[in-house]
Protein backbone atom coordinates (compact mmCIF):
# COMPACT_ATOMS: atom_id res chain seq x y z
CA UNK A 1 0.00 0.00 0.00
CA UNK A 2 2.98 2.79 0.93
CA UNK A 3 4.76 2.21 -2.19
CA UNK A 4 1.49 3.04 -4.30
CA UNK A 5 1.10 6.40 -5.76
CA UNK A 6 -1.61 8.99 -4.55
CA UNK A 7 -3.27 8.65 -7.80
CA UNK A 8 -3.66 4.94 -7.58
CA UNK A 9 -4.59 5.44 -3.90
CA UNK A 10 -6.75 7.85 -5.01
CA UNK A 11 -8.35 5.47 -7.65
CA UNK A 12 -8.77 2.57 -5.05
CA UNK A 13 -10.18 4.30 -2.63
CA UNK A 14 -13.29 5.71 -5.18
CA UNK A 15 -13.64 2.54 -6.67
CA UNK A 16 -13.96 1.06 -2.82
CA UNK A 17 -11.83 -1.49 -3.12
CA UNK A 18 -10.03 -0.29 -0.30
CA UNK A 19 -10.74 1.99 2.39
CA UNK A 20 -9.63 5.67 3.75
CA UNK A 21 -8.76 4.15 6.88
CA UNK A 22 -6.98 1.42 5.69
CA UNK A 23 -4.94 3.83 3.50
CA UNK A 24 -4.67 6.01 6.47
CA UNK A 25 -3.64 2.92 8.66
CA UNK A 26 -0.56 1.35 6.36
CA UNK A 27 0.73 5.07 6.83
CA UNK A 28 0.98 5.08 10.45
CA UNK A 29 2.38 2.03 10.96
CA UNK A 30 5.18 2.64 8.54
CA UNK A 31 5.65 5.93 10.37
CA UNK A 32 5.91 3.81 13.67
CA UNK A 33 8.64 1.83 11.98
CA UNK A 34 10.54 5.10 10.61
CA UNK A 35 10.33 8.39 12.62
CA UNK A 36 12.41 6.54 15.36
CA UNK A 37 15.52 6.72 13.06
CA UNK A 38 13.94 9.78 10.49
CA UNK A 39 12.09 12.25 13.46
CA UNK A 40 9.64 13.52 10.03
CA UNK A 41 7.13 15.16 12.37
CA UNK A 42 7.03 16.95 15.36
CA UNK A 43 3.10 15.46 15.56
CA UNK A 44 1.10 12.34 15.06
CA UNK A 45 -2.08 11.49 16.55
CA UNK A 46 -3.62 8.12 15.35
CA UNK A 47 -6.92 9.13 16.59
CA UNK A 48 -6.97 12.58 14.90
CA UNK A 49 -6.21 10.95 11.46
CA UNK A 50 -8.01 8.10 11.89
CA UNK A 51 -11.66 10.13 12.44
CA UNK A 52 -10.61 12.55 9.48
CA UNK A 53 -9.96 9.20 7.39
CA UNK A 54 -13.51 7.88 8.80
CA UNK A 55 -15.28 11.00 7.78
CA UNK A 56 -14.05 10.56 4.28
CA UNK A 57 -15.10 7.50 3.67
CA UNK A 58 -18.52 8.47 5.46
CA UNK A 59 -18.55 10.88 2.48
CA UNK A 60 -17.46 8.72 -0.17
CA UNK A 61 -19.80 6.22 0.87
CA UNK A 62 -22.96 8.64 0.98
CA UNK A 63 -22.02 9.23 -2.90
CA UNK A 64 -20.71 12.55 -2.84
CA UNK A 65 -18.60 13.50 -5.13
CA UNK A 66 -14.62 14.49 -4.31
CA UNK A 67 -11.38 14.94 -5.90
CA UNK A 68 -8.97 12.74 -7.23
CA UNK A 69 -7.12 12.79 -3.71
CA UNK A 70 -9.80 12.00 -1.44
CA UNK A 71 -9.26 9.80 1.14
CA UNK A 72 -5.03 10.11 0.53
CA UNK A 73 -2.75 11.01 3.23
CA UNK A 74 -0.99 13.92 3.40
CA UNK A 75 1.74 15.21 5.51
CA UNK A 76 1.47 18.62 6.35
CA UNK A 77 4.09 20.73 7.07
CA UNK A 78 4.51 22.80 10.98
CA UNK A 79 4.11 26.25 9.61
CA UNK A 80 0.38 25.77 8.23
CA UNK A 81 -2.30 27.02 10.85
CA UNK A 82 -4.71 23.78 11.88
CA UNK A 83 -7.63 23.75 13.93
CA UNK A 84 -6.95 20.75 15.37
CA UNK A 85 -3.15 20.16 15.51
CA UNK A 86 -0.56 22.07 17.35
CA UNK A 87 1.07 24.62 15.13
CA UNK A 88 4.81 25.43 15.70
CA UNK A 89 6.92 26.66 13.01
CA UNK A 90 9.70 24.34 14.95
CA UNK A 91 9.98 27.15 17.39
CA UNK A 92 10.48 27.05 21.05
CA UNK A 93 8.01 30.82 20.95
CA UNK A 94 5.07 28.53 19.97
CA UNK A 95 5.20 25.50 21.94
CA UNK A 96 1.89 24.18 22.76
CA UNK A 97 0.29 26.66 20.23
CA UNK A 98 -3.12 25.75 19.12
CA UNK A 99 -4.51 28.14 16.35
CA UNK A 100 -8.36 28.83 16.38
CA UNK A 101 -8.53 28.33 12.51
CA UNK A 102 -7.03 26.66 9.66
CA UNK A 103 -4.91 28.30 6.91
CA UNK A 104 -6.63 28.55 3.61
CA UNK A 105 -4.17 25.74 2.30
CA UNK A 106 -5.39 23.32 5.09
CA UNK A 107 -8.55 23.88 4.97
CA UNK A 108 -8.74 23.09 1.32
CA UNK A 109 -6.94 19.70 1.47
CA UNK A 110 -9.97 18.75 4.11
CA UNK A 111 -12.40 19.90 1.61
CA UNK A 112 -10.63 17.78 -1.35
CA UNK A 113 -10.87 15.05 0.80
CA UNK A 114 -7.37 14.89 2.05
CA UNK A 115 -6.00 12.95 5.29
CA UNK A 116 -3.42 14.92 7.26
CA UNK A 117 -0.89 12.23 9.06
CA UNK A 118 0.60 15.12 11.18
CA UNK A 119 2.79 17.95 11.01
CA UNK A 120 6.16 17.91 9.54
CA UNK A 121 9.66 19.11 11.01
CA UNK A 122 11.44 22.41 9.55
CA UNK A 123 13.47 24.75 10.23
CA UNK A 124 12.45 27.54 12.81
CA UNK A 125 10.31 29.68 11.00
CA UNK A 126 11.15 28.23 7.91
CA UNK A 127 15.03 29.45 7.89
CA UNK A 128 17.46 27.45 7.08
CA UNK A 129 18.19 24.34 4.46
CA UNK A 130 18.84 21.30 6.84
CA UNK A 131 16.27 21.17 9.26
CA UNK A 132 19.46 21.31 11.74
CA UNK A 133 17.50 25.24 12.77
CA UNK A 134 14.67 23.23 14.26
CA UNK A 135 13.97 23.38 17.71
CA UNK A 136 12.91 19.87 18.28
CA UNK A 137 15.37 18.02 16.91
CA UNK A 138 16.67 17.13 13.19
CA UNK A 139 15.59 14.80 10.42
CA UNK A 140 17.37 12.81 8.66
CA UNK A 141 17.46 11.88 4.86
CA UNK A 142 16.65 8.24 4.37
CA UNK A 143 18.86 7.73 1.95
CA UNK A 144 21.73 8.55 4.25
CA UNK A 145 20.75 8.79 7.96
CA UNK A 146 23.88 10.85 8.52
CA UNK A 147 22.88 13.20 6.19
CA UNK A 148 20.16 15.96 6.12
CA UNK A 149 16.79 15.78 4.04
CA UNK A 150 17.65 19.65 3.16
CA UNK A 151 15.39 22.77 4.72
CA UNK A 152 13.35 23.85 5.93
CA UNK A 153 11.08 21.81 4.14
CA UNK A 154 13.00 18.85 5.17
CA UNK A 155 10.18 16.77 7.30
CA UNK A 156 8.01 16.90 4.21
CA UNK A 157 10.81 15.73 1.84
CA UNK A 158 12.06 13.00 4.37
CA UNK A 159 8.53 11.48 5.08
CA UNK A 160 7.69 11.40 1.18
CA UNK A 161 10.45 9.39 0.45
CA UNK A 162 10.57 7.10 3.00
CA UNK A 163 7.52 6.41 2.33
CA UNK A 164 5.68 7.86 5.45
CA UNK A 165 3.25 9.39 3.01
CA UNK A 166 2.70 10.07 -0.60
CA UNK A 167 2.18 13.71 -0.57
CA UNK A 168 3.36 16.79 1.91
CA UNK A 169 3.24 20.44 1.56
CA UNK A 170 6.17 22.86 1.73
CA UNK A 171 6.68 26.36 1.45
CA UNK A 172 9.11 27.53 -0.29
CA UNK A 173 10.71 30.96 0.15
CA UNK A 174 14.14 30.76 -0.83
CA UNK A 175 14.13 27.29 -1.94
CA UNK A 176 12.62 25.43 1.04
CA UNK A 177 10.52 23.32 -1.25
CA UNK A 178 12.79 22.62 -4.25
CA UNK A 179 15.79 21.73 -2.09
CA UNK A 180 14.67 19.02 0.13
CA UNK A 181 13.22 17.63 -3.09
CA UNK A 182 16.43 17.61 -5.01
CA UNK A 183 18.42 16.08 -1.93
CA UNK A 184 15.68 13.15 -0.91
CA UNK A 185 15.04 12.43 -4.60
CA UNK A 186 11.68 13.59 -4.93
CA UNK A 187 9.51 16.18 -6.55
CA UNK A 188 8.85 19.29 -5.24
CA UNK A 189 6.92 22.61 -6.69
CA UNK A 190 7.12 26.05 -5.66
CA UNK A 191 3.71 27.51 -8.42
CA UNK A 192 4.08 30.97 -9.27
CA UNK A 193 4.08 33.17 -6.19
CA UNK A 194 0.17 34.36 -5.75
CA UNK A 195 -1.24 30.73 -7.06
CA UNK A 196 -1.14 29.75 -3.77
CA UNK A 197 -2.31 30.88 -0.53
CA UNK A 198 -0.65 32.84 2.24
CA UNK A 199 -3.35 32.94 4.61
CA UNK A 200 -2.75 30.91 7.80
CA UNK A 201 0.40 30.21 7.15
CA UNK A 202 2.99 31.72 9.67
CA UNK A 203 4.99 34.05 7.82
CA UNK A 204 8.97 34.67 7.09
CA UNK A 205 9.23 36.57 4.38
CA UNK A 206 5.80 37.50 2.86
CA UNK A 207 7.02 38.71 -0.67
CA UNK A 208 8.50 35.44 -1.00
CA UNK A 209 6.34 32.38 0.78
CA UNK A 210 5.06 30.28 -1.66
CA UNK A 211 3.13 26.81 -0.27
CA UNK A 212 4.24 24.17 -2.70
CA UNK A 213 3.76 20.50 -3.21
CA UNK A 214 5.72 17.26 -2.33
CA UNK A 215 5.23 13.84 -3.95
CA UNK A 216 7.12 10.72 -5.48
CA UNK A 217 6.08 12.10 -9.08
CA UNK A 218 4.94 14.25 -11.00
CA UNK A 219 1.43 13.47 -11.58
CA UNK A 220 0.79 13.57 -7.86
CA UNK A 221 2.75 16.68 -7.25
CA UNK A 222 0.65 18.50 -9.77
CA UNK A 223 -2.39 16.78 -8.24
CA UNK A 224 -1.78 17.67 -4.99
CA UNK A 225 -1.37 21.59 -5.98
CA UNK A 226 -4.54 21.41 -7.96
CA UNK A 227 -6.13 20.52 -4.46
CA UNK A 228 -4.89 23.54 -2.46
CA UNK A 229 -3.65 26.67 -5.12
CA UNK A 230 -5.93 29.15 -6.77
CA UNK A 231 -7.31 32.18 -5.77
CA UNK A 232 -7.73 33.12 -2.33
CA UNK A 233 -10.07 36.19 -0.99
CA UNK A 234 -8.30 36.39 2.61
CA UNK A 235 -4.55 36.23 0.78
CA UNK A 236 -4.05 40.37 -0.24
CA UNK A 237 -1.12 38.93 -3.03
CA UNK A 238 -3.16 36.12 -3.89
CA UNK A 239 -3.49 36.08 -8.24
CA UNK A 240 -7.12 36.02 -9.55
CA UNK A 241 -6.51 34.83 -12.78
CA UNK A 242 -7.40 31.40 -14.85
CA UNK A 243 -4.41 29.38 -14.55
CA UNK A 244 -3.21 26.35 -17.30
CA UNK A 245 -4.14 22.74 -15.92
CA UNK A 246 -0.98 21.68 -13.83
CA UNK A 247 -2.71 17.59 -14.12
CA UNK A 248 -3.28 18.07 -18.08
CA UNK A 249 0.74 19.43 -18.08
CA UNK A 250 2.02 16.49 -16.60
CA UNK A 251 0.09 13.90 -18.20
CA UNK A 252 1.23 15.45 -21.40
CA UNK A 253 4.52 14.75 -20.56
CA UNK A 254 6.21 16.17 -23.84
CA UNK A 255 8.69 18.57 -24.80
CA UNK A 256 8.56 18.14 -28.66
CA UNK A 257 9.55 21.58 -29.50
CA UNK A 258 9.94 23.44 -26.51
CA UNK A 259 12.77 25.71 -26.59
CA UNK A 260 14.66 24.94 -23.29
CA UNK A 261 17.75 27.84 -22.05
CA UNK A 262 20.53 26.10 -19.64
CA UNK A 263 21.36 28.60 -17.72
CA UNK A 264 24.69 29.43 -18.11
CA UNK A 265 26.02 31.08 -14.34
CA UNK A 266 24.58 27.83 -12.62
CA UNK A 267 26.96 24.83 -13.81
CA UNK A 268 30.23 25.34 -13.23
CA UNK A 269 32.64 26.30 -10.74
CA UNK A 270 31.78 25.43 -7.39
CA UNK A 271 29.55 22.44 -8.72
CA UNK A 272 29.81 18.97 -7.19
CA UNK A 273 31.58 17.06 -10.30
CA UNK A 274 28.41 14.30 -10.04
CA UNK A 275 25.52 17.06 -10.37
CA UNK A 276 26.98 18.29 -13.20
CA UNK A 277 27.79 15.16 -14.67
CA UNK A 278 23.46 14.04 -13.94
CA UNK A 279 22.80 18.06 -15.38
CA UNK A 280 24.37 17.96 -18.42
CA UNK A 281 23.29 14.35 -19.36
CA UNK A 282 19.63 15.09 -18.56
CA UNK A 283 20.17 18.24 -20.76
CA UNK A 284 21.33 16.17 -23.55
CA UNK A 285 18.12 13.88 -22.55
CA UNK A 286 16.38 16.98 -23.33
CA UNK A 287 17.41 17.60 -26.94
CA UNK A 288 17.22 14.00 -27.55
CA UNK A 289 13.34 14.65 -26.82
CA UNK A 290 12.87 16.78 -29.21
CA UNK A 291 13.33 20.32 -27.39
CA UNK A 292 15.32 22.82 -28.41
CA UNK A 293 18.12 23.66 -25.98
CA UNK A 294 20.20 26.69 -26.14
CA UNK A 295 22.48 28.42 -23.60
CA UNK A 296 21.18 31.58 -21.84
CA UNK A 297 22.85 34.09 -19.92
CA UNK A 298 21.51 35.50 -16.66
CA UNK A 299 24.47 37.79 -15.04
CA UNK A 300 22.21 38.80 -12.54
CA UNK A 301 21.46 35.96 -10.90
CA UNK A 302 24.80 35.98 -9.43
CA UNK A 303 23.57 39.09 -7.15
CA UNK A 304 19.91 36.99 -6.04
CA UNK A 305 21.70 35.29 -3.12
CA UNK A 306 22.94 38.69 -1.26
CA UNK A 307 19.85 40.14 -2.05
CA UNK A 308 17.65 37.83 -0.41
CA UNK A 309 20.16 37.86 2.52
CA UNK A 310 19.18 41.60 3.01
CA UNK A 311 15.19 41.26 1.62
CA UNK A 312 14.19 37.81 3.58
CA UNK A 313 15.65 38.81 6.88
CA UNK A 314 13.85 42.76 6.67
CA UNK A 315 10.45 41.22 6.21
CA UNK A 316 11.03 38.20 9.06
CA UNK A 317 12.63 40.91 11.13
CA UNK A 318 8.85 42.87 10.57
CA UNK A 319 6.94 40.01 10.86
CA UNK A 320 8.53 37.85 13.89
CA UNK A 321 7.46 40.91 16.06
CA UNK A 322 4.21 39.61 16.54
CA UNK A 323 5.97 36.71 18.81
CA UNK A 324 5.73 39.59 21.95
CA UNK A 325 4.73 37.05 24.70
CA UNK A 326 0.80 38.67 25.13
CA UNK A 327 -0.43 37.05 22.21
CA UNK A 328 0.78 33.20 21.21
CA UNK A 329 2.44 30.60 23.42
CA UNK A 330 5.88 30.84 25.31
CA UNK A 331 5.88 33.77 28.00
CA UNK A 332 8.84 34.05 30.16
CA UNK A 333 9.49 36.00 33.74
CA UNK A 334 6.07 37.22 33.78
CA UNK A 335 6.23 37.21 38.18
CA UNK A 336 4.32 40.79 38.43
CA UNK A 337 7.77 42.28 39.33
CA UNK A 338 8.91 43.04 35.56
CA UNK A 339 7.16 45.04 32.98
CA UNK A 340 6.02 44.02 29.60
CA UNK A 341 9.29 45.06 27.69
CA UNK A 342 11.18 43.30 30.04
CA UNK A 343 9.08 39.94 29.34
CA UNK A 344 8.88 40.79 25.79
CA UNK A 345 12.33 40.85 25.81
CA UNK A 346 13.18 37.27 28.00
CA UNK A 347 10.62 35.70 26.18
CA UNK A 348 12.32 36.73 22.95
CA UNK A 349 15.74 35.67 23.83
CA UNK A 350 14.19 31.74 25.28
CA UNK A 351 11.64 31.64 22.41
CA UNK A 352 13.83 32.26 19.55
CA UNK A 353 16.78 30.25 18.41
CA UNK A 354 20.38 31.89 16.75
CA UNK A 355 19.37 31.60 13.25
CA UNK A 356 15.98 33.63 13.68
CA UNK A 357 18.10 36.12 15.94
CA UNK A 358 20.49 36.70 13.91
CA UNK A 359 17.65 37.15 10.70
CA UNK A 360 15.78 39.44 13.22
CA UNK A 361 19.69 41.70 13.83
CA UNK A 362 20.32 41.71 9.96
CA UNK A 363 16.97 42.60 9.24
CA UNK A 364 16.47 45.59 11.47
CA UNK A 365 20.05 46.70 10.34
CA UNK A 366 18.85 46.69 6.98
CA UNK A 367 16.12 48.62 7.45
CA UNK A 368 17.68 50.86 10.03
CA UNK A 369 17.35 54.78 9.23
CA UNK A 370 20.81 55.55 7.36
CA UNK A 371 21.30 51.94 6.46
CA UNK A 372 17.90 51.63 4.47
CA UNK A 373 19.08 53.15 1.46
CA UNK A 374 22.35 51.18 0.73
CA UNK A 375 20.82 47.82 2.05
CA UNK A 376 17.06 47.34 1.67
CA UNK A 377 16.83 49.91 -0.83
CA UNK A 378 19.27 48.51 -3.16
CA UNK A 379 18.40 45.16 -2.91
CA UNK A 380 15.17 45.55 -3.99
CA UNK A 381 17.00 47.89 -7.36
CA UNK A 382 18.70 44.30 -7.52
CA UNK A 383 15.64 42.14 -7.52
CA UNK A 384 13.65 44.21 -10.26
CA UNK A 385 16.95 43.63 -12.14
CA UNK A 386 16.70 39.83 -11.92
CA UNK A 387 13.02 39.61 -13.08
CA UNK A 388 13.68 41.77 -16.38
CA UNK A 389 16.51 39.13 -16.91
CA UNK A 390 13.71 36.28 -16.41
CA UNK A 391 11.52 38.54 -18.57
CA UNK A 392 14.11 38.57 -21.07
CA UNK A 393 15.19 34.90 -21.10
CA UNK A 394 11.66 33.88 -21.47
CA UNK A 395 11.08 36.03 -24.61
CA UNK A 396 13.76 33.47 -25.62
CA UNK A 397 13.18 30.13 -24.13
CA UNK A 398 9.79 28.22 -23.01
CA UNK A 399 11.34 27.25 -19.86
CA UNK A 400 14.53 27.32 -17.83
CA UNK A 401 16.96 24.27 -16.51
CA UNK A 402 19.67 24.38 -13.43
CA UNK A 403 20.79 21.86 -11.34
CA UNK A 404 18.65 22.44 -8.57
CA UNK A 405 21.05 22.69 -5.79
CA UNK A 406 24.92 22.32 -6.03
CA UNK A 407 25.59 19.61 -4.40
CA UNK A 408 24.02 16.25 -2.54
CA UNK A 409 22.87 15.87 0.76
CA UNK A 410 25.99 17.17 3.32
CA UNK A 411 26.49 15.41 6.53
CA UNK A 412 24.52 16.16 9.39
CA UNK A 413 26.43 19.43 11.60
CA UNK A 414 28.79 19.66 8.27
CA UNK A 415 27.46 23.66 7.65
CA UNK A 416 25.89 24.23 11.23
CA UNK A 417 28.61 26.69 12.34
CA UNK A 418 29.12 28.07 8.84
CA UNK A 419 25.76 30.33 7.61
CA UNK A 420 27.11 31.23 4.78
CA UNK A 421 28.22 27.90 3.56
CA UNK A 422 24.44 26.69 4.32
CA UNK A 423 22.68 29.64 2.80
CA UNK A 424 24.77 28.42 -1.04
CA UNK A 425 22.59 25.44 -0.83
CA UNK A 426 19.95 28.11 -2.17
CA UNK A 427 22.40 29.27 -5.07
CA UNK A 428 20.43 28.41 -7.71
CA UNK A 429 16.55 28.68 -5.93
CA UNK A 430 16.53 32.03 -4.81
CA UNK A 431 16.07 33.92 -7.98
CA UNK A 432 12.70 32.52 -9.13
CA UNK A 433 11.45 33.39 -5.63
CA UNK A 434 12.80 36.86 -5.87
CA UNK A 435 10.85 37.06 -9.72
CA UNK A 436 7.90 34.92 -7.91
CA UNK A 437 7.99 33.04 -11.08
CA UNK A 438 7.03 28.74 -11.23
CA UNK A 439 9.96 26.42 -10.81
CA UNK A 440 9.85 22.64 -9.80
CA UNK A 441 12.84 20.42 -8.79
CA UNK A 442 12.39 16.27 -10.51
CA UNK A 443 14.94 13.42 -9.63
CA UNK A 444 17.97 13.35 -12.80
CA UNK A 445 19.81 10.24 -11.36
CA UNK A 446 22.71 9.83 -8.33
CA UNK A 447 25.95 11.62 -8.10
CA UNK A 448 28.92 9.13 -9.20
CA UNK A 449 30.93 10.58 -5.87
CA UNK A 450 27.97 9.35 -3.19
CA UNK A 451 25.21 7.71 -4.75
CA UNK A 452 23.06 10.35 -3.40
CA UNK A 453 19.99 12.26 -5.37
CA UNK A 454 20.70 14.66 -7.79
CA UNK A 455 17.72 17.06 -8.66
CA UNK A 456 17.20 19.12 -12.02
CA UNK A 457 15.63 22.40 -11.92
CA UNK A 458 13.22 23.50 -14.04
CA UNK A 459 11.89 27.32 -14.13
CA UNK A 460 8.89 28.73 -15.95
CA UNK A 461 7.39 32.22 -16.49
CA UNK A 462 5.09 33.83 -14.01
CA UNK A 463 1.40 31.34 -14.02
CA UNK A 464 3.47 29.07 -16.54
CA UNK A 465 3.52 27.01 -13.99
CA UNK A 466 2.33 24.25 -16.53
CA UNK A 467 5.69 24.39 -18.42
CA UNK A 468 7.11 23.20 -15.25
CA UNK A 469 4.93 19.95 -15.34
CA UNK A 470 5.20 19.24 -18.52
CA UNK A 471 8.93 19.15 -19.04
CA UNK A 472 9.45 17.35 -15.68
CA UNK A 473 6.97 14.48 -16.23
CA UNK A 474 8.60 14.28 -20.04
CA UNK A 475 12.10 14.39 -17.92
CA UNK A 476 10.50 11.85 -15.44
CA UNK A 477 9.33 9.49 -18.16
CA UNK A 478 12.13 9.24 -19.80
CA UNK A 479 14.44 8.29 -16.79
CA UNK A 480 12.06 5.73 -14.86
CA UNK A 481 12.29 3.33 -18.01
CA UNK A 482 16.25 3.39 -17.44
CA UNK A 483 15.55 3.39 -13.77
CA UNK A 484 13.57 0.86 -13.54
CA UNK A 485 11.01 0.83 -10.64
CA UNK A 486 12.17 4.67 -10.10
CA UNK A 487 14.89 6.11 -8.34
CA UNK A 488 13.38 5.80 -4.97
CA UNK A 489 14.04 1.85 -5.19
CA UNK A 490 17.67 2.63 -5.29
CA UNK A 491 17.78 4.16 -1.41
CA UNK A 492 18.95 1.89 0.50
CA UNK A 493 15.98 0.26 2.48
CA UNK A 494 15.45 2.01 6.19
N1 LIG B 1 17.30 28.33 3.01
C1 LIG B 1 16.70 29.61 2.76
C2 LIG B 1 16.69 30.43 4.02
O1 LIG B 1 17.22 29.99 4.98
C3 LIG B 1 15.33 29.45 2.20
C4 LIG B 1 14.35 29.04 3.22
C5 LIG B 1 12.96 28.89 2.68
O2 LIG B 1 12.73 28.81 1.48
N2 LIG B 1 12.01 28.93 3.59
O3 LIG B 1 16.16 31.47 4.07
Amino acid sequence: MIHKTAAELGALIAAGEVSSVEVAEAHLDRMAEAEPKINAFLHVDRETTLAQARVVDDRLRSGERLGPLAGVPVAHKDIFATRDMPTTAASKILEGWRPPYDATVTGRLREAGLVILGKTNLDEFAMGSSTENSAYGVTRNPWDLTRVPGGSSGGSSAAVAAYEAPLSTGTDTGGSIRQPASVTGIVGMKPTYGGSSRYGLIAFASSLDTPGPFARNVLDAALLQEAFSGHDPLDSTSIDAPVPSVVEAARTADVAGMRIGVVKEFAGEGYQPGVLARFHEVVQLLESLGAKVVEVSCPSFATALPAYYLIAPSECSSNLARFDAMRYGLRVGDDGTRSAEEVMALTRAAGFGPEVKRRIMLGTYALSSGYYDAYYGQAQKVRTVISREFEAAFHQVDALVSPTTPTTAFPIGERADDPIAMYLADLCTIPSNLAGNAAISVPCGLADEDGLPVGLQIMAPVLGDDRCYRVGAAVEKALESRWGGGLLSKAPAL
